[in-house]
């Protein structure tokens, strides 16, 4: 037996599921294959810009899971550059030959926890925050209710006087300054009115159904709250599924495609069941793992079909607003702001524009790029939980690149709304972080409002 094989025979490969349903199928070979080692990824992969390590670039990702699905390498020769990528995708942008590097780097990640279930040290702690929380709305909100009343009632500022956060390490430390009050909930009553009519679609008006997210609903509810708003503004019905849950991305992220499947299987009954012609997300990244039920579920021949239609309707809400037309606000918001790329958004899925678009719809509102907007800001789901250093240097370099002159920070994602925050009062910067649709609504309002006039007028 080679030397490589005897590596690999006794490795986890020899304890992976390989089958379909709730089982980790491997990398696919049409994938990895088609990588021609050319190099163009390098340049833009945040992890090989800051470490040079052949290692920690897409093109050796890609090479060591090819070597690992080939039985050249162990299982866990791929594992520290595979759970060090940001699976940001900024390498497909690029990649000429169309490789999926984000797609690989999820399936061997899939592979590699399934092999090593029950056996890794730290497993618990994802586990808690992927299993026990985030699949349970009820304890998400309970935690959110907890966390405000720590943040306003004065808990916050008596731990910060005595110094009792220094126990904690320092990147937990930044994100808690980071972190926003938790907005109190106010539950909107639905349906919104729809000012001037309904839109028509081909089957009647056109049907919005909102998917509230699990760290949208309890961190970012005033998003959601602004996004219902501006999708009835703009002439849909919009409803909110009760029985719907996480969208899965992190778990997918993390390996466990076992819990994403669930949670996909439990979206597209709640989604599906709405009848809605549309499903509407304001974060990137669960829009991106939504996008790609069909492909989370091929093996599940009761949900596969059902997986298809679900991601086919499944839209960003700058993506919908563009689509279907949407009203340029009648009012004026006097404001210079400067846009973030989320990862998926503009590398996952390819929406760029949409955003831009909306931004200079509203009158009174300009643009200054960001260099280098579309790089990760180190967030990545919980990247910066597990790989603080790496996720600190990347947020020191976006915070380095957001234009001083600008008054706000745009973006499109909850993960980057929290980290940039994170990083702009860390360096004692007060510019405020908002959502694309927060700026938008903001508008809308103060048309609704009889207030047409300049901002800096009143
Ligand atoms: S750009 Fe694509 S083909 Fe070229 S090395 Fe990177 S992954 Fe391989
Ligand atoms: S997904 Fe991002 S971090 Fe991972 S290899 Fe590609 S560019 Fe690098």
């Amino acid at each position: 037996m080679a030397k490589a094989e005897e590596m690999a025979d006794g490795s986890l490969r020899d304890k992976m599921g390989q089958g379909p349903l709730g089982m980790s199928a491997g990398p696919d070979p049409d994938e990895y294959s088609k990588c021609v080692h050319c190099g163009f990824c390098l340049e833009v992969c945040p992890t090989y810009q800051q470490l040079s390590d052949e290692n920690q670039s897409p093109r050796g990702r890609v090479f060591l899971i090819k070597q690992v699905a080939e039985g050249a390498l162990p299982l866990e020769a791929a594992e520290g550059p595979v759970f060090a990528c940001l699976d940001c995708r900024a390498c497909e942008t690029v990649c000429p030959s169309g490789v999926p590097v984000g797609h690989l780097i999820e399936m061997s990640r899939g592979q590699i926890r399934a092999a090593q279930k029950g056996s890794r040290k730290s497993a618990w702690r994802e586990q808690l925050m992927l299993r026990g929380l985030f699949t349970h709305p009820e304890r998400l909100r309970a935690a959110g209710g907890l966390l405000r009343f720590y943040q306003v009632s004065g808990l916050r500022r008596a731990a910060r006087a005595v110094g009792v956060l220094k126990v904690l390490p320092a990147h937990l430390r930044e994100i808690e300054a980071g972190l926003p009050v938790v907005p109190r909930r106010h539950h909107t009553p639905l349906p919104l009115p729809v000012p001037g009519g309904e839109r028509p679609g081909a089957s009647g008006p056109v049907r919005v159904a909102l998917l509230t997210g699990c760290v949208m609903d309890v961190l970012f509810s005033d998003v959601n709250e602004a996004t219902a708003r501006v999708i009835a503004r703009n002439h849909m019905s919009v409803t909110v599924p009760e029985g719907q849950v996480c969208c899965g991305a992190l778990h997918v992220h993390a390996g466990d495609r076992e819990a994403a499947r669930d949670l996909a299987r439990r979206n597209i009954d709640e989604f599906l069941g709405s009848q809605a012609d549309y499903i509407v997300t304001n974060s990137a990244g669960c829009g991106a793992a939504m996008k790609e039920y069909g492909d989370l579920l091929k093996d599940d021949p009761a949900y596969h079909a059902r997986a298809e239609t679900f991601s086919g309707r499944v839209r960003d809400i700058s993506e919908l607003l563009v689509e279907q037309g949407f009203d340029p606000p009648q009012a004026t918001l006097d404001r210079q702001v400067t846009y973030h790329d989320a990862c998926h958004l503009c590398h996952a899925q390819h929406i760029r524009k949409q955003p831009r678009q909306l931004l200079a719809a509203i009158d009174g509102v300009s643009v200054v790029e960001m260099n280098d907007s579309e790089r990760c800001c180190g967030s990545a789901g919980i990247y910066n939980l597990t790989h603080p250093e790496m996720a600190r240097q990347l947020l020191q370099r976006k915070v380095e690149d957001i234009p001083q002159e600008a008054d706000a920070v745009i973006m499109g994602n909850p993960g980057c709304m929290i980290q940039i925050r994170a990083g702009l009062t860390g360096s004692g910067r007060e510019t405020p972080v908002l959502h694309t649709v927060q700026l938008l609504d903001m508008a809308y309002r103060r048309e609704l409002s009889g207030e047409h006039r300049s901002e800096r007028q009143t």
